[in-house]
C-alpha cells in the first residue's frame, strides 16, 4: 500500500484549516447557479485551486475571492461547513478546527451572529447525518486589513457564541497589515474565554511572528519563517508556542522553493512544537494524508518523527480536553504501531536517533 493509503487509515487531526479554502468545486458550481451564474467547471477551478507557486501570498489569497462570494448565505455556509466534516471524515481526520473570517460574509445582510451560527449548524447536521466521528472546534478568524474596533466587536460575540467556537485567529495580508493594532480584539476573545492562535511568517522577516507572539498566543498559523531567526526559535519553544505548519501553501505563497525547504524537521529536531495541515485542501489540491507523505518524504521524517508530528495536533487542540484526550491516546497507539512496522520512510532516513520523546509532545 502506498504512503498516502496507509496515512489515510490512521486517525489525525488538523488544526490549521480554512473554510473557504475547502469547498468542493462541483459545489462552487451549484452555488454560483443558485445565485444566477453559469460557471463552467474550468472556470471555477481557475479561480479556487491555486498554481503550484504564486507570486506571493496577496496572489495566493485572490484564489478566495469566489468562495467568498458564494458563502453569502446561512445555506451556503452551512451546507460547506457539513460538506467538509464529510470530507475529513473520509479522511479519517478524528479531530479538526475549522477557521473562517465571519466578518468576510455579511455582503448581502447577514450578523456575524448568523454567520456562525450557520457554519455551527451545518457540523451538527453533518455529525448527526453521518455519525460522524470527527470531533470539530470553530476557530473566528479576524481579518488583518479590517478597522480593528469592528475585531474587538467579532471577538466578543464569538466569545458569547460559545462551543463549539474554540478559538480566535487573526488573519490576511500580512505584509501590509501588522498584527499590533488588534491587540484589543486579542485580549476581549482571551478574557470571553477563547484561546488565541494567529496567522504570521507568510512573509519573510521574524518582525510578524513577534507581533502575534505579543498578542497571547499559544498556536501560529504557520511561523515556519521563525526558523531564519534562532533567538526567535528559543523563545517559541521557551514559551511552548506551537507551529501549525502547512507546507504546499507555503510553497505556493512562495515563502520557501519547495516543500525539502520548509523547515519541519529542523524545528521538530530543535525541540519546537510542530503540526501539519493542509491550510486549504481546494486551493493547494491536496489532503491531509497526502500532507503529511509528501512532507513526510520531502523532509526525510522517520515514521516515529511523522508519528510525534501527528498526534501532537490532537495534544495542541483548542476543544475541551476530556473531548481530545481519548482520541489523542487511541492515535498515539495507531501511530506508534504504524511507525513500528514502517521505521523508514525513504530508505534514507537516519533521523530516528534525534527523535524528541513523546512525553514532551503531551505537555500543554
Ligand atoms: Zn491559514
Amino acid at each position: 500500500m502506498d504512503l498516502v493509503s496507509q496515512l489515510r487509515r490512521l486517525p489525525k487531526a488538523e488544526l490549521h484549516l480554512h473554510l473557504d479554502g475547502a469547498v468542493r468545486l462541483a459545489t462552487a458550481i451549484e452555488l454560483a447557479r443558485d445565485d444566477g451564474l453559469r460557471l463552467l467547471d474550468e472556470e471555477v477551478k481557475r479561480r479556487m485551486v491555486g498554481p503550484a507557486a504564486c507570486l506571493n501570498q496577496a496572489e495566493l489569497l485572490t484564489f478566495f475571492d469566489l468562495p467568498i462570494s458564494l458563502l453569502q448565505s446561512e445555506a451556503s455556509l452551512s451546507r460547506v461547513a457539513g460538506e467538509l466534516v464529510e470530507d475529513l471524515a473520509v479522511e479519517h481526520v478524528r479531530y479538526a478546527e475549522i477557521r473562517w473570517a465571519p466578518r468576510l460574509h455579511l455582503e448581502r445582510g447577514l450578523s456575524v451572529d448568523e454567520v456562525i451560527g450557520a457554519v455551527a449548524s451545518g457540523i451538527a447536521r453533518a455529525a448527526g447525518a453521518i455519525r460522524s466521528p470527527v470531533e470539530v472546534g470553530l476557530i473566528v478568524t479576524a481579518m488583518r486589513s479590517h478597522p480593528p474596533a469592528a475585531n474587538v466587536e467579532l471577538a466578543h460575540r464569538a466569545a458569547a457564541f460559545g462551543p463549539p467556537v474554540v478559538g480566535f485567529d487573526l488573519a490576511g495580508p500580512e505584509a501590509a497589515y501588522p498584527a499590533p493594532p488588534h491587540a484589543a480584539a486579542f485580549f476581549a476573545a482571551a478574557d470571553g474565554g477563547l484561546q488565541l492562535t494567529a496567522h504570521a511568517g507568510e512573509v519573510r522577516g521574524p518582525e510578524r511572528i513577534r507581533e502575534v507572539l505579543d498578542l497571547g498566543v499559544s498556536r501560529i498559523a504557520h511561523g515556519a519563517t521563525s526558523a531564519d531567526d534562532p533567538a526567535l526559535v528559543d523563545e517559541i519553544r521557551a514559551r511552548g508556542v506551537t507551529l501549525d505548519l502547512c507546507p504546499t501553501s507555503n510553497v505556493q505563497a512562495a515563502l520557501v522553493q519547495s516543500l525539502a525547504a520548509m523547515p519541519v524537521a529542523v524545528l521538530h529536531r530543535a525541540g519546537v512544537s510542530v503540526t501539519i495541515s493542509t491550510d486549504d485542501p481546494t486551493v493547494s489540491s491536496t489532503s491531509l494524508s497526502r500532507e503529511l507523505a509528501d512532507t513526510a518524504r520531502a523532509q526525510n521524517l522517520s515514521a516515529a518523527e511523522l508519528a510525534d508530528i501527528a498526534v501532537n495536533a490532537f495534544g495542541r487542540g483548542f476543544g475541551p480536553i476530556h473531548r481530545r484526550r481519548p482520541l489523542e491516546v487511541k492515535a498515539r497507539q495507531a501511530w506508534q504501531e504504524w511507525a513500528a512496522a514502517n521505521p523508514s520512510l525513504t530508505g534514507s532516513a537516519t533521523a530516528a536517533d534525534s527523535k524528541p520523546p513523546m512525553d514532551r509532545q503531551q505537555s500543554r
